[in-house]
Parts: structure tokens; sequence; C-alpha cells
């Protein structure tokens, strides 16, 4: 007995060594998403003090830098919003990040105009579109709606045109609200507002918006690495991008739990595993968390044109991505075109059992792997399925964050690396 509680005594402290430490992660998901973060995007450098905490942790967990210290840093022009942000209808405030967002390409602007709804009857009546090209817009808010933008779109230019004398737009939302960055900015103001927020019968519309462009603002790469020791040479590469949407004013920032503290989180456990000398990989093994994803890949994208060595190097890159779930399966996308490595990905899942559905598609250019593949690197992005929805608003923040199968996840990653090493 006594000896079969120490060989289970023996198994539990076995486990412990190898099990990703729960309580940590909740802790780097929590500090990235807190206040001090800013949202980790471009006002108050957000961007920079989630980068110096991502480095921080690379320096604790004894991964080597490539030059010096672990930063690649480049260039981006972003639209920001620091200061005021109000929206009124009426004289009513709309709640800034509840009933609506910022247009991410919207110019400042401070003012009220009278509520002029597009009439719909534009799209299949020449003579209503003549009435609207007439019409006088420069004291109106003009309010479209979403559903319509394509239609707007497929319009002669000269409705684009007229569009732009209205002094502020309004295009009003189905359900939820998909904030996102943009790299220029329109000379007036713009709001996405909920639909069921805003009151059409408003006679007056006013706001006011703290708009700037920022030019050539330095932001950076993260990167570190353990090296292997067969095969140094070698490399896999993990990587998660750290920067999201950042403010929208004073009161409001955009938390980003599920994208992307999730995904850093692990990749950190991921390096924290590796850097520990008994787990000493063969091939060597380099994180990094990108910056500017969400202005449009170009952390990952800046990475792939400035390698710190060959592309060719590179065995395979997983990226990691929006990881808070998993109750409905995990999605492997460039499943379909490295379809061997993903036969091998589905071998260790079944004899791990980790997670169900290992659902898989084809290439997308919706993460940080993309320009890694276009370039001939063998590359996977993995994101958790099911749960929670909230996605680039708000509501994405860690008290809601599941993290459902994320030692599974984290497992089967482990699996996997060591399989490829084979
Ligand atoms: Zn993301």
């Amino acid at each position: 007995m006594r000896k079969y509680l120490l060989l289970l005594c023996f198994f539990s402290l076995l486990n412990l060594a190898y099990a990703q430490d729960m309580q940590r992660v909740r802790s780097h998901v929590n500090t990235l998403c807190s206040p001090a973060m800013q949202g980790r995007g471009y006002v108050n450098q957000g961007d920079k003090i989630a980068a110096a905490y991502i480095g921080n942790a690379f320096k604790q967990y004894n991964l080597k830098p490539f030059r010096g210290d672990y930063f690649q840093h480049f260039n981006i022009d972003i639209n920001t919003f620091p200061g005021n942000v109000v929206l009124k209808s009426n004289k009513q405030e709309l709640k800034p990040g509840i009933d609506y967002i910022v247009d991410p390409a919207s110019g400042p602007g401070k003012g009220s105009g009278l509520l002029f709804l597009l009439d719909t009857a534009i799209f299949s009546d020449v003579q209503a579109r003549t009435r609207f090209l007439e019409s006088r817009l420069n004291n109106k808010v003009l309010v479209y709606h979403s559903r319509d933008r394509v239609k707007l779109a497929a319009l002669p230019e000269v409705v684009y045109f007229k569009m732009q004398e209205a002094k502020a737009l309004i295009e009003l939302q189905d359900g939820k609200l998909t904030a996102s960055l943009a790299t220029e900015q329109f000379n007036r103001p713009g709001f996405k507002v909920l639909e069921e927020s805003f009151d059409l019968t408003a006679k007056r519309i006013s706001y006011e918006l703290d708009a700037n462009l920022v030019k050539n603002y330095t932001t950076q790469n993260v990167i570190g690495y353990v090296e292997g020791k067969v095969q140094p040479d070698s490399f896999i590469v993990i990587t998660a991008h750290y920067d999201h949407l950042g403010r929208m004013g004073e009161e409001v920032y955009f938390p980003g739990a599920n994208d992307n503290a999730s995904g850093v989180s692990m990749m950190l456990e991921l390096a924290a595993w590796y850097a520990v000398p008994e787990n000493k990989p063969d091939y060597s093994i380099m994180f990094i968390a990108f910056g500017a994803e969400e202005v449009g890949l170009v952390g990952s994208r800046y990475y792939t044109q400035n390698p710190f060595f060959p592309l060719s190097q590179i065995r395979f890159l997983i990226n990691l991505d929006l990881l808070g779930t998993g109750d409905g399966g995990l999605m492997t996308v460039n499943a379909t075109v490295f379809s061997e490595a993903f036969a091998l990905l589905e071998q260790v899942n079944r004899q791990g059992d980790y997670i169900h559905p290992l659902a898989k598609r084809g290439k997308a250019a919706n993460s940080d792997h993309y320009f890694f593949s276009e370039k001939g690197v063998p590359a996977f992005f993995h994101y958790t399925l099911g749960g929670i929805t909230a996605y680039h608003n708000v509501h994405d923040i860690p008290e809601t964050l599941p993290l459902t199968k994320y030692s599974q996840v984290y497992k089967l990653l482990k699996d996997f690396i060591a399989a490829l090493q084979r």
C-alpha cells in the first residue's frame, strides 16, 4: 500500500512537471488584457508595453535573442482615437463600444447635423437617385445600412462622392459590432452603430471625435529561441500575434482575450517548457510574438521579408491565434496543403485522445502563417472552435474566456513538435 502511494506520488509529481501551469496562463492573459496594456494598440504605446512584457517573459525563461535584444522593429501608418469619442442622437448619448464603434478610417470632427436616412429607392429608381444627387448634404449626418454597402459600391461613383459631402456618416449594423484598424483616414467622422441602439426618428445627431493618423509609427515583433541540441540549424517556429485593436477614446479599449492573449500565453507556455535544459529539443525552436497583425499581417510579412536566417531552415511553423475555447474542436488552416504533416497531427491527437474534431481547411490569408506558407515554409494555423463568440469587440474579455481545451491543445502541440523532429 505504502509503495503504491509512493508510486502515485511520484506519478503526480511527474504529471505536475509536465503539465503547463494554468495559473500562469491566466496570469499572462489577465495582464495582457489589463487596462495598462491599452488594448495592445498604438494609443499610449500599448504595443510597446505588451512587447516589453513578452520580452521579459522570454528573458525569464532564458530564451536566446538573435541580435542583442528580442525586438525586430518596423514602421506602420495607423489611424488612432486617443481622445474624445462622443455620439448623441438628439440629446441622448450613445455608449461607445456597446452601442457603437468608430469607423477605423474615420477622420476627426466635432459638430452636429440633421439625420438624413439614405433612401434605398436609389438602388432601383433613377429618379430617386437623381433626387439624392441634388440634395443638400453638407449640414446632414447621412445614415445607411451595412447590408446596402455592396449595392452602394455597385452604383456610379458620383453617388459615393455625394455621400462624402455629409458632415458625418453612420453605418447601421445588425446584431454585432466588429472593430478593425485602418492605415489611412477620411476627412470626416464615421461611426458604426447597432441598429437596435439607434433611433431613426431622431432629428439631430451630434458628435465629437478625436482621430489622429500617425505616420511611420515604430512597432515591433518579439523574437527569441531555444538552441537545438542535435540540429541547431533546423528550426521549428511557434508564432502568435500579441497586438490587438488598442483604444477607442479615453474610456474604451479592446482587451483581446481570445484574440490573441490566448495564443500568446500558449506560445509562452511552450517557451517555458523547451527552455528547461532537460527538455532541450533536437531542432532549434524559435518563438515569435508578431506585432501589427490586426493592421493586416504587417509584422509577419515584415519578418518574411527580413528573416534572421534563410526561411528554408524552417522545418515547420505553427501559428496560434484564438485558442480560448475548444468545445467545437480545433481548426487547422493549411491542413490540406501540408497533408502529410496533418496526418501526423491526426495521429498524435488519436494517440493522446486530446481534442475532437480535428477540423481542417485549405489555405487562408487570415493570420500570420500566411506569408510564410506563400514563401514555401510548411505552416499550420490553429484556432479553437465553439464556445464564446466575442470577436473584435469590447466583450472579448478574460473573465468569460473559458480556455476549455487549453491543456489538451498544449499537449497536442508538444507531441506534434516532438513528432516533427523524428
Ligand atoms: Zn487574431
